[in-house]
């Protein structure tokens, strides 16, 4: 199901959108209803939510997780001799490889999840573009 992480303009915190709704989802933490997004108006030319041109793709992956798993290897190396890291960096990646993207707006920071449309143009972050929206 797609959905949109957005920041509540009430309250400034994130909460998130499943798109396929019809009525207006109200945040999570303040309660208020914000305007309803239509699915069809997600194109990734415009952010729905702020209207940023710009967009960038990350791993929609728990980096925190992938570091304990490697934690775990390393610490089992003494029981395992050595063999259980290497095992582990593998689950690592493999997790990782399975792992959907995520585009992100530079503007707002708004999470897009699981779009079919998603244009192949989205690059990863790049620090020039990112810039420019760093003082808003
Ligand atoms: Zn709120
Ligand atoms: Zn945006």
């Amino acid at each position: 199901m797609p959905s949109i992480t957005r920041e509540c303009p009430s309250c400034g915190k994130f909460y998130r959108i499943d798109i396929s709704r019809d009525d207006e989802v109200p945040c999570r933490n303040c309660g208020k209803r914000n305007r309803k997004i239509d699915s069809d108006s997600v194109t990734f030319s415009r952010c729905v939510i702020c209207d940023c041109g710009n967009f960038y793709k990350q791993k929609d992956f728990n980096q925190v997780l992938g570091c304990f798993i490697v934690l775990i290897g390393a610490g089992l190396m003494p029981i395992t001799y050595g063999f259980s890291l290497p095992v582990l960096i593998l689950i690592d990646w493999f997790l990782y490889r399975k792992t959907d993207d995520v585009i992100i707006c530079y503007r707002c920071k708004s999470e897009y999840r699981d779009f079919s449309t998603i244009p192949q143009t989205i690059t990863s972050f790049d620090h020039h573009t990112g810039e420019l929206y760093e003082t808003d």
